[in-house]
Order: structure tokens, then C-alpha cells, then sequence
């Protein structure tokens, strides 16, 4: 079981060499195992002081003690202790003398090895692999073996299922702040309790801990049994909201004892025809039967068909493919398509980080990957804002609105879950009233989704009623100026820096487009699906003369006149205010000015995270190439990129415009954000958006691919020491094999969905059939 170090493999592994306290929080977010039915960070499983460990379930929310609903941290399954002649093996208890861990993404399984030495000089390895399976998404498992090396061992394992933890809340406001101690780290955050210790039992050869959430009434059942390699027999022993089993057994020097621990997970919002007792131990019975070496079969190939669809290679730069995967592995364990009511946090389920609040990243950033590579799970996703429509309707109501606002932060119901507050109580967060934005991502990622798939039931089903809702909303807010046009006042855009702000143009913009595509649905639908569309339209009492007046709308909304070059003025009075000068920090990324932080740049022109460049981005047609370029020049050396979102945007947009000087940097910047932890709160959970940021910069950037008129267009552009790119992307049930060269681009066409396809490559259409490779000579083609 010792990890493969082998070169070759090198691409598909993360290591951590040696145990460092400083960074073992890190590596437990970086570690994290799961299968978008759960994430399991990955902490040393007999836990340490300082560490963070947390399994999170999809969809298991919870208000109670904390300031707004959050993502409930659900019992650890990990647990597992060893004791050596008296001692405890963990970092505190005993040296480690050799500590090395090795995630593999081809199959998401944690490896570790760990050598202990206690006082007397006695040591003991300890190995572990363990994951949550990719097959069978209820089961968790681990194995663990233990040798002792150079003497005779009386070992002790205690295999639990610890529901003891809490989620951390609030930092209290210290006056002197406690010192960078591991001990003092967690606990001096306020806990809040999320979860009623309901059973703790013994079952047929195992264990069962069953625990409720106090608030919103989850039943969460957690079943495990362990198996060690001697006849030892387990006692059982349980404390509140904690059980587990314990072996008492001898091993002799060189000998290995092995201890096989499963799991199996299932919670009262699960569709199981059983109780979740009953489901979570029908379930181990049948895993238990087949043994933890099936259980790691059946996991490895259901990875592997995973990565089939979503790989992307890099022939010339090694560590961007490692990293590449690293953000592709995540966005796999992030979500599944077996969920239609959950969505993915802002820190995916690998932390507490956003609470795991949902917010315009999913269909701006990550969605992309899921609608082109695992376009079920896509499905879901948009499923998620159908099923919290009513909470959208809610927020709308709130405000005073009709129709349909999507929350900033959504969580189980859709209703808005901003906290109104910063941690530390010292500043208002006013995004959750006005980053209205999100409303129209929420209507990209349904047009993006119908177009890539030609799912039509989907649009009349569910998308048509997304849409016309948060239109009425827009029609409700857009402010009537005395000159016939339109205005939204009081918004954030993307950049946070700049709150209450009149007619941001990346709102105003996509706010228009919203409106017309609205329009246009309502009238394709009209004629395709005249029965469904009537029997909506006096569901939602729908008027055509309100679809009319979006029309109107649409053309009357402010948007601002570029300046004589084409800049956009990002809001109303923006070109007027203050220009500080940036400097850059030793990775040449800019940092604050001096005396500056986020809450006090409202009067400069500097940005927290790309904005007008986004907008360049997400509507591709609406802006000539000069225009586009104007605004990356202009907006480029104003960004700071203080959120992680950032810098994904920069990458494409300059390879776009012609300025890929700093591409690959961006690239760096995006893909090793959580591996290089270079926004130093990776402890605190993955920065999935970036994850699906970079999945972007290397098929949208590099690869140049833009849906455009409803085709598949590509303009490849790749950096001089790349020899080749490579990726697939689903499109309407097909598989589009695409290979890049920097003098030819090869299209591979399979399925039994369409026996041709027209595709664009630098502005020449080109028809593709299935399965004859198609290579193009790039050098011939347009640009
Ligand atoms: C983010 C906001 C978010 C707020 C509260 C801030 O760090 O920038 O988008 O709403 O935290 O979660
Ligand atoms: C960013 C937002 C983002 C949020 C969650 C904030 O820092 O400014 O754009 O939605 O983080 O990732």
C-alpha cells in the first residue's frame, strides 16, 4: 500500500511530505475525499491538536446557534485511534519519524504512511488509505494496517463514529488576539450547535449513530463496522453523540495487523424506500459482504469512467496538468447529478468556509465544466434553482418585488442567506440586498445548459418558469427615469469594493440580456409547446402584454457610453473617482495600496475582482473585439484580485484580446490557488469557483471555445512551450474529442446523437461527422 511514486504517476498525485503543524489545516481542505454526496476533509484519522476535521453532507442545513443557516459539520467517520503498549500514536503523543500522504485523483483515495516512535525507541507504522466511494455514494471506507516494526506490540484500536464536533461561528472580538497557537486556533471561535445525539448503538457486528439537526429536523444515521486481521473481537463502547468499537490484540515485530473499517451514510432527506436506520444498515450489510477490496474495485472504476469525460491534458507543462486535475478532482467530488435539490458552497464541502452558501459561481464559474463534461450533474444544479424558486419568490416579496429573486447566498430553501454582518460584527454586508447579479447568472446557466444538451423538456418543464419569474422581478426593480429610461440603483456589481452603486453595466447588461432571451423563449415555446406554455402561463398568471413590456424594457435599461476608446464605465460616476497606484507583491500580483482594505476603497478606482471583463466574457457577442480589448487594457491594472475568482477571467480575456503576456500567469495564478494556498485561507476550504475557473482557462483560454449562435466555435491560442492541449466536451448527448496543436486543431465527433456537426474554428465553419477525425490546418484558417 505504500503510494506510487512513480514518475509517470507523478501528474496524478498531490503529496505531502513530512507532518508540519502550519499546514496541516491545508492539506485536511486539499485532502478532502467525497463524491457530492459527502465531503470528508482529510484530517490524520486519530486527529491532533489544531486540526479541523469535518465530513459534510450535501444539503444538511441547519440555523440553530449560528448567525444564518449553514452547512451542518455531520459526524466525523473517520475516527480512528490507535494505542501502542500504552501510547496513543498521534503527533503529540509520540515523534514521527516519517509522515508521507499521497492523494491519487485517478480514484480519490487518501494514502498515508507514518512512522511513530515512542519514548523507548519503539516504532510503529501506520499506513491508511481510505475514500468515499465514487460507486456507491452512502458508503465511506478505510483500512488501516498496523505494523509494529522493531518490536513486539499489545495494540489497542478504538474505531469510532464521532459526532462530538462543532461548526465554528463567530470569531469573538479579542482585543489582543490570541497567539498563532495550534491549540488556541479552533477553539477560540464561538461553536454552534447543530446536531441531537438521537441513538448510539451496537449493531449486528458494528456500530450506529443516529443524531437529528435541531432546527430543521434532518435525521442523519451513520453505520460502521470494522473488521481487524486477528480473531480479537470488539467491545463497544459509546459516549454522547459517539460510538465506537475497540480491539484489544498482540502483534508480533514485522507482523501487520489490519483493520477494515466501512461506513455507510444516509439522512432523512435521502429518497431511500427504507428509515434511515434501516437504509444505513441494509446498505453495510451488503458492502460488508463483498469486502473493502470489491468496495475499492467498484470505486476505481467508477473514477475512471469520471476522468474519461473530464480530463484535460497539457503535453509540455507537467505541473499544470497535476494541477490541472487537482481543480477537476474537486469539481468530481463537489457535486453529482443524483440531487436535484442541493447546489455546490463557495467551499464545495470541503469546509465551513461561506457556510456552504451557494452563489453566482456555480453557474458562472463551475457550472461550464459540469454542462460540458457531466452534463447530469449540470441538470441538477439548474434543478436546485427550479426547486428554490419559491425561496427566490420569498426574497422577492421581501424586497417589496414581484416575481423571482435569486438569493446571494442560497442555502435549502433559496431564501436569502447573506449574514448581514462580518464576523468580527465590524462591518454591514450589504450583498444579500444588493449583488442582484446573481438573478441573471441563474438565467446564463439555463441558456447555457439548454443550448450545450438540446434538453427541451428541461426549458418547458422548469427553465421557461425560472425565467419569466425573475423577469417580472427585473420589471419590478428597473426604476423609470423621468427620460424614458430605465435604471437600477443601489447595487453591487462583482466588485464588492464598490457598494451602492447606480447602473452597473455588468448588471444593466445582463439584466438586458435576460430580458430578451426571456422574450425569445416565451415566443419559441409559444409555437413549439402551445399546450405547456398556456397551462404556465395561467399557473404563474402570465400576461402577454408583461412579456411585451420586457421588450421595452430591454431597450430603455441605462447602459453606460464607452468612453472615445470603448471603455465602459463600470457605474455611474466611476471614471471620476481617485487613482491610487498598485504595486505588486513578490508573486507580481497586486497588493493593497497602503492604509487600504476592502472596506475603504469605495472612493478608488481600484476593483476587488474583474468586472467590466467579465461582462466581456459571459456575453461574447455583445462587444467588438476593440471594445474588448479597450476595457482589459483599462480594467487590467485597476484589479486587484482579492477574490479567487478573479484571475480565471484575466487568463481568458487577455488570450482573447490578443494580450496573453500575462496568461499563463493567471493560469498559475487560478490552478495552484488552493495547491500553493496563495490566498492564504485554503485551511478554511477549497476555492471551488476558481476550481471551475480554471477548467475554464484551459478549454475557453487555451482552447478558445465560445457557444455562439448555437455552435461550438474554438480560437485556440497556446503558449510557446506547450506542445498540445486536450480535452472533450459533451454537446447534445455527443462527445467532442478536440486536440490542439499550435499549427493544427483535431476534432474527434462520437455518439449516436447526430451524425454531423457544424463547429467553428477561427471563424470558418467547418462540418464534422461522427466519428472520422477531422484535423484542420490552423495555419489556413481565418486569424
Ligand atoms: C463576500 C461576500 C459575501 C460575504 C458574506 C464576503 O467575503 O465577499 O460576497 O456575501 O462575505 O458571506
Ligand atoms: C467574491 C464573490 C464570490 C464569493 C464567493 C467573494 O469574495 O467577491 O464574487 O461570489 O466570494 O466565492
Amino acid at each position: 500500500m505504500r503510494p506510487d511514486s512513480a514518475e509517470a504517476d507523478r501528474q496524478w498525485l498531490v503529496v505531502e511530505d513530512g507532518f508540519a503543524p502550519a499546514r496541516a489545516n491545508m492539506y485536511e481542505t486539499i485532502f478532502t475525499t467525497g463524491n457530492g454526496y459527502l465531503g470528508t476533509r482529510g484530517a490524520l484519522v486519530e486527529g491532533h491538536a489544531g486540526a479541523l476535521p469535518g465530513t459534510f453532507l450535501r444539503g444538511v442545513f441547519d440555523h440553530h446557534d449560528s448567525a444564518v443557516t449553514e452547512l451542518v459539520k455531520a459526524p466525523d467517520w473517520l475516527a480512528l485511534a490507535v494505542v501502542v503498549n500504552g501510547t496513543r500514536l498521534d503527533v503529540t503523543s509520540a515523534s514521527v519519524v516519517h509522515h508521507r500522504r499521497v492523494l491519487d485523483m485517478r480514484d480519490g483515495t487518501l494514502s498515508r504512511e507514518t512512522v511513530f516512535e515512542d519514548s523507548e525507541g519503539r516504532r510503529t507504522l501506520i499506513e491508511t488509505v481510505h475514500f468515499a466511494s465514487g460507486a456507491d455514494e452512502h458508503l465511506c471506507c478505510l483500512r488501516a494496517r498496523i505494523t509494529p516494526e522493531n518490536h513486539a506490540a499489545s495494540v489497542t484500536v478504538h474505531s469510532g463514529i464521532d459526532g462530538t464536533d462543532h461548526n465554528l461561528d463567530r470569531r469573538p472580538v479579542y482585543a489582543n488576539p490570541p497567539p498563532d497557537d495550534p491549540q488556541m486556533k479552533w477553539h477560540k471561535w464561538a461553536r454552534s450547535k447543530h446536531l441531537d445525539d438521537v441513538a448510539r448503538m451496537e449493531v449486528a457486528g458494528g456500530v450506529y449513530l443516529e443524531t437529528r439537526t435541531i432546527d430543521s429536523g434532518i435525521t442523519i444515521g451513520y453505520a460502521a463496522r470494522t473488521t481487524v486481521s486477528t480473531s480479537a473481537r470488539p467491545t463497544v463502547e459509546r459516549r454522547h453523540r459517539f460510538v465506537e468499537q475497540v480491539f484489544h490484540t498482540q502483534v508480533p515485530p514485522g507482523g501487520t495487523l489490519t483493520v477494515d473499517k466501512l461506513v455507510t451514510i444516509y439522512t432523512s432527506r435521502d429518497e431511500s424506500a427504507a428509515p434511515v436506520r434501516q437504509a444505513c444498515l441494509d446498505e453495510l450489510h451488503h458492502h460488508s459482504e463483498a469486502g473493502f477490496a470489491a468496495c475499492h474495485e467498484r470505486n476505481h472504476a467508477a473514477w475512471q469512467a469520471k476522468w474519461t469525460d473530464s480530463d484535460v491534458t497539457v503535453d509540455g507543462d507537467a505541473d499544470i496538468v497535476r494541477a490541472a486535475r487537482f481543480n477537476i478532482y474537486h469539481l468530481l467530488i463537489a457535486a453529482n447529478g443524483s440531487d436535484p435539490r442541493v447546489n455546490i458552497g463557495a467551499n464545495s464541502l470541503t469546509g465551513e468556509r461561506y457556510r456552504g452558501h451557494a452563489f453566482w459561481d456555480t453557474e458562472v464559474f463551475m457550472l461550464p465544466f459540469y454542462i460540458y463534461t457531466q452534463p447530469a450533474t449540470a441538470r441538477a444544479l439548474m434543478l436546485y434553482r427550479y426547486h428554490t424558486l419559491d425561496g427566490a419568490r420569498r426574497n422577492a416579496r421581501d424586497g417589496g418585488f414581484r416575481g423571482a429573486r435569486y438569493a446571494w447566498e442560497s442555502a435549502d430553501t433559496g431564501v436569502e442567506t447573506t449574514p448581514k454582518w462580518t464576523v468580527d460584527g465590524a462591518h454591514r454586508i450589504w450583498m444579500g440586498e444588493e449583488e442582484i447579479h446573481v438573478t441573471s447568472a441563474v438565467a446564463y446557466g439555463l441558456i447555457a445548459y439548454a443550448a450545450a444538451t438540446g434538453d427541451e423538456a428541461f426549458m418547458i418543464d422548469y427553465g421557461a418558469e425560472i425565467l419569466f419569474e425573475t423577469s417580472r422581478f427585473w420589471a419590478d426593480r428597473l426604476e423609470a427615469m423621468p427620460d424614458g429610461r430605465y435604471a437600477l440603483s443601489r447595487v453591487v456589481g462583482p466588485d464588492e469594493f464598490h457598494e451602492h452603486v447606480d447602473n452597473s453595466a455588468y448588471t444593466n447588461y445582463l439584466v438586458r440580456w435576460h430580458l430578451r432571451h426571456a422574450v425569445h423563449v416565451h415566443a419559441e415555446l409559444t409555437v413549439t409547446r402551445p399546450r405547456e406554455m398556456a397551462a404556465l402561463s395561467e399557473r404563474i398568471s402570465l400576461r402577454p402584454d408583461e412579456v411585451e413590456a420586457w421588450v421595452t424594457l430591454a431597450d430603455r435599461i441605462c447602459l453606460p457610453a464607452g468612453n472615445d476608446e470603448g471603455v465602459i464605465e463600470q457605474f455611474d460616476g466611476y471614471f471620476a473617482l481617485e487613482s491610487l497606484p498598485v504595486t505588486m507583491d513578490d508573486n507580481d500580483m497586486p497588493q493593497y495600496p497602503d492604509g487600504y482594505h476592502h472596506y475603504n476603497l469605495a472612493g478608488s478606482k481600484l476593483l476587488k475582482q474583474a468586472d467590466v471583463v467579465m461582462l466581456t466574457y459571459v456575453l461574447p457577442d455583445e462587444f467588438p473585439d476593440p471594445v474588448k480589448l479597450a476595457n482589459y487594457n483599462y480594467y487590467e491594472p485597476l484589479t486587484l484580485h482579492k477574490s479567487s475568482l478573479s484571475p480565471a477571467i484575466h487568463s481568458i480575456m487577455g488570450i482573447e484580446v490578443g494580450d496573453p503576456s500575462r496568461a499563463v500567469q493567471y493560469l498559475r495564478r487560478a490552478a495552484f490557488v488552493d495547491l500553493l494556498d496563495n490566498q492564504g485561507n485554503t485551511e478554511e476550504g477549497i476555492h471551488i469557483a476558481s476550481a471551475g475557473g480554471t477548467w475554464q482557462i484551459l478549454v475557453a483560454g487555451f482552447g478558445g471555445f465560445r457557444v455562439r449562435n448555437g455552435r461550438m466555435t474554438f480560437k485556440p491560442w497556446l503558449p510557446p512551450d506547450w506542445n498540445a492541449i486536450a480535452f472533450r466536451l459533451k454537446w447534445h448527448g455527443n462527445t467532442l474529442s478536440v486536440g490542439i496543436r499550435h499549427t493544427s486543431a483535431t476534432f474527434l465527433l462520437s455518439g449516436r446523437n447526430a451524425l454531423q456537426e457544424e463547429i467553428v474554428v477561427n471563424d470558418e465553419p467547418i462540418t464534422i461527422h461522427v466519428d472520422k477525425e477531422t484535423v484542420i490546418d490552423l495555419m489556413k484558417t481565418g486569424s
